[in-house]
């Protein structure tokens, strides 16, 4: 170890870097590991790049706020959903003094961003892998309370009654940050309608998901113009590349928008015949229902489920580590080829399986 380590900070020294789908498992023909887009289009990029860009692309700005239905000052671009995330907790809690509340199992990088921005986690399982448990949550006190809908791994919306309850009692006392990255998926669930009611209403929203733009980086924050102000404080000034700039506008032109509708209508019709096969799988346990491009399922021994796929070249992800979460791997929803392919390796590792870990707890799908 060369002296250069012992001169970053106490902190840094001690954070683990956080493992992404692709930086664990790359390699292997098929993946589906992290949520992305197998039915993606192609884009092309015009002119030079000779100028710095606009830190905030208004033209970008205005097509997002239009495809969501509310007032470009309600809208802030960032380098992907997460830089949105990390700029709320460094915009909103004070280091070693505030903290955020989460609702395990859910998405990695609330923690992971709080961590690095010595921000305590108060952590509240969901109940039964679906429901905010309430009470816990008011129990808490932080200046941010993460809740993700569809819910990533489990694939559950969180009802709107709970999210309004959520957004009542910390009225005035912390922002209420609700992550809609599969909001296409199931979009009658969205709670964009209720940013004109709650100032401290903030929605994450990506084009990584269901646009299938992982590579772009391009995400959007959506809240009362004083949120978006403050977080434009903190943003770098030229967060957002030209060509990231031209091919987000290119996909959410009319043309764009339409392209994504179809690829989500597809991708929900390949996750209800997944879902359907995968319950008569002899040796998956439970199947969770899914608003969004990918499916939980419980089986006997997740690590050598997912390491059965890798050896028939297909990457699904353990979700094993999540707190509430145990021998669970979740699988990302392909292209039609891909989950045929799929289909067959996990019937064959499934035939395999030995007869007394047969299904006992089944439950509908979505
Ligand atoms: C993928 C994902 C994000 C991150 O989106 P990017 O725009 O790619 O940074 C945020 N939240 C959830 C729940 C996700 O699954």
């Amino acid at each position: 170890m060369s002296k250069v380590n012992s001169l970053a900070r106490q902190i840094v020294q001690d954070l683990v870097p956080y493992a992404s789908a692709r930086s664990t498992m790359s390699g292997g023909a098929v993946w589906l590991n992290a949520n992305e887009n197998a039915l993606a289009p192609a884009y092309q990029l015009a002119g030079t790049f000779n100028r710095y860009p606009s830190c905030q692309p208004k033209a970008l700005i205005n097509a997002y706020a239009t495809y969501a239905g509310i007032t470009a000052e309600q809208v802030l671009v960032s380098r992907g959903a997460d830089e949105g995330i990390e700029l709320l907790i460094r915009s909103f809690c004070e280091p070693k003094t505030d903290s955020i509340t989460i609702c395990p199992p859910t998405y990695g990088m609330y923690a992971i961003s709080a961590e690095s921005n010595q921000t305590a986690v108060s952590k509240v399982l969901l109940l039964n892998s679906e429901q905010l448990d309430l009470a816990g949550i008011f129990a808490t006190h932080p200046k941010l309370v993460f809740i993700c809908s569809p819910n990533n791994p489990t694939g559950d919306l969180i009802p709107r009654e709970q999210i309004t309850a959520v957004l009542e009692h910390f009225s005035g006392k912390a922002l209420v940050v609700v992550d809609e990255a599969y909001i296409e998926f199931a979009p009658e669930a969205s709670v964009v309608p209720l940013l004109s009611r709650y100032p401290h209403l903030v929605v994450l929203r990506t084009l990584s998901k269901a646009f299938g733009l992982a590579g772009l980086r391009c995400g959007f924050t959506l809240a009362s113009p004083d949120v978006i102000n403050a977080l434009k404080k903190m943003i770098a000034p030229y967060p957002i590349a030209e060509p990231v700039a031209q091919i987000a506008a290119q996909a959410l032109s009319a043309s764009g928008i339409t392209q994504m509708q179809q690829s989500v209508a597809t991708i929900n019709q390949l996750r209800n015949d997944f879902i359907a096969i995968a319950q008569q799988l002899p040796g998956v346990k439970r199947v969770w229902p899914s608003n969004a491009n990918y499916v939980l399922l419980q089986v006997s021994d997740a690590a050598d489920c997912v390491s059965a796929l890798i050896n028939a070249d297909i990457l699904i992800r353990n979700q094993s580590s999540q707190l509430g979460l145990s021998q669970v791997v979740r699988v990302s929803i392909g292209s039609p080829q891909e989950m045929q392919r799929l289909t067959k390796a996990m019937q064959q590792y499934f035939s395999e399986q030995k007869p007394d870990t047969k299904n006992d707890n089944k439950r509908e799908s979505a």
